[in-house]
């Protein structure tokens, strides 16, 4: 009966008899003609999203890079800002180098120093990130000078080639971030007499990558061998961020800043107008040569910064403010199972203070609070009834209490 009354497009109405074509759905119908309007539709969206992607790597100013960043690092205004004017002119430079232009502007990679946690890789994978652009992170610790038990420098190109899925076009424009560069620093101030596997010797690998060059990078990562096939990548384009704490430099700093401070001022104001307190905003291309970098890494990596160590503030901050913030993340979790999580306010101060006793610092931040509402999350989505959970500071210090220190440290 209702059958030929069906019969026709469910979106503009028309009988199956006006038509050439009725597709059936599950629940509904629709024609040829409007078939080919949803295409212009969807083909309309998809170049705008194209094009939206393009004005992302060519168009974003660097003020609008760094509110881009805020929404995510807490703090380091001076890195957020650096970070985001050196970002701009790399990729300048990539379209200015399209064109031809006479002036050749030249890499500008980065060196982020600060302590282990305050933000260094979060930087750098959310600027990432922002650009859509492949992203690789390499541990310098593992590196080793070809010949020797470790991984090649070429390596890190392979992790940037799996990040974009073996295109080899958008890995050449992506972004790497090496992590510890400080651990490959050489021992001693003076150049190596004897060979240096670990130090001096990738540092020197290291540069090549830096300088940019066309590499032969192994598809699968491991050791190179003849036979194997290459694939290669040129490194001029793509954008090096590296980081480090480099432990120990605010005695290298807080050295040569007395030692200009004495030539130009008078004797007991030597200090004057010096925050001792935070050196690392003083630091200086010289500071990292005299840690043990070689001068030529450190000309590679002209664009210098430093982030700052996270207080109490910073960390509360960190707990509460990000996009994509810690708490908000539980909150999400508990939601998705219908409950909604609460916390008093102290609470949040409380895992502040735990953090900073145990050193774990903004790591530590989630494991503590993973561990505080581990039980809830075994126990809750069991049971039924209940819609809301709201999280005292007693019931904080309890689930806390029971847990060990080693087992939060080993969670970040
Ligand atoms: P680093 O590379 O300096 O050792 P990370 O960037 O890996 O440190 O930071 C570790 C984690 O701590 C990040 O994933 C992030 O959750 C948090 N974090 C650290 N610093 C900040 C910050 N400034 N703003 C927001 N979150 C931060």
């Amino acid at each position: 009966m209702a059958k030929t009354k069906d019969e026709h497009c469910y979106f503009c109405g028309r009988p199956k008899a006006e038509t050439d074509l009725l597709v059936s759905g599950m629940e509904a119908k629709i024609c040829n003609y409007c078939i080919e309007q949803a295409k212009t539709i969807l083909d309309e969206e998809l170049h705008a999203k194209a094009k939206e992607l393009k004005i992302d790597h060519t168009l974003l100013k660097p003020a609008e890079i760094k509110a881009f960043l805020d929404q995510y690092v807490i703090g380091q205004e001076d890195a957020k800002k650096v970070l985001s004017v050196a970002v701009y002119n790399h990729y300048k430079r990539i379209g200015q180098a399209m064109e031809a232009n006479e002036v050749e502007i030249e890499k500008s990679n980065i060196i982020l120093v600060g302590d282990t946690g305050t933000g260094k890789t979060l930087l750098a994978r959310t600027i990432a990130r922002m650009l859509h652009v492949p992203f690789a992170i390499a541990d310098a610790t593992v590196l080793t000078e070809a010949g020797y038990v470790g991984e090649d420098v070429e390596s890190i190109l392979t992790r940037l080639l799996q990040s974009a899925d073996y295109n080899v076009k958008s890995a050449e424009k992506g972004i790497i971030f090496i992590d510890e560069i400080d651990k490959i620093a050489r021992k001693s101030d003076n150049p190596s007499i004897t060979r240096d596997v670990s130090g001096e010797g990738v540092q020197q690998a290291l540069l090549k990558l830096l300088e940019g060059a066309v590499i032969n990078v192994p598809p699968q990562g491991g050791r190179k061998h003849p036979e194997q096939k290459m694939i290669q990548v040129n490194t001029k384009d793509i954008l090096f961020i590296s980081g480090g704490a480099f432990q120990g430099i605010g005695r290298i700093i807080a050295a040569r800043l007395r030692t200009n401070v004495v030539g130009y001022t008078f004797a007991g104001h030597k200090e004057e107008g010096i925050d001792m307190e935070n050196l690392l905003q003083y630091i200086s291309p010289a500071d990292l040569k005299k840690f043990g970098l070689i001068p030529e890494i450190v000309g590679r990596l002209p664009i210098l910064t430093y982030l700052n160590p996270l207080d109490k503030n910073a960390l509360r901050r960190i707990l509460l403010e990000p996009k994509n913030a810690i708490v908000k993340q539980f909150v999400k979790l508990f939601d998705m199972d219908g409950i909604k999580l609460t916390f008093e306010d102290k609470v949040f101060d409380f895992v502040v203070e735990k953090s900073i006793e145990f050193k774990l610092g903004a790591r530590g931040l989630r494991s503590i609070l993973e561990t505080i509402l581990m039980d809830a999350m075994f126990e809750l989505p069991s049971k039924k009834r209940t819609k809301t959970w709201r999280v005292t500071l007693r019931y904080a210090e309890e689930k806390l209490g029971n847990a060990s220190v080693a087992k939060l440290r080993t969670a970040v």
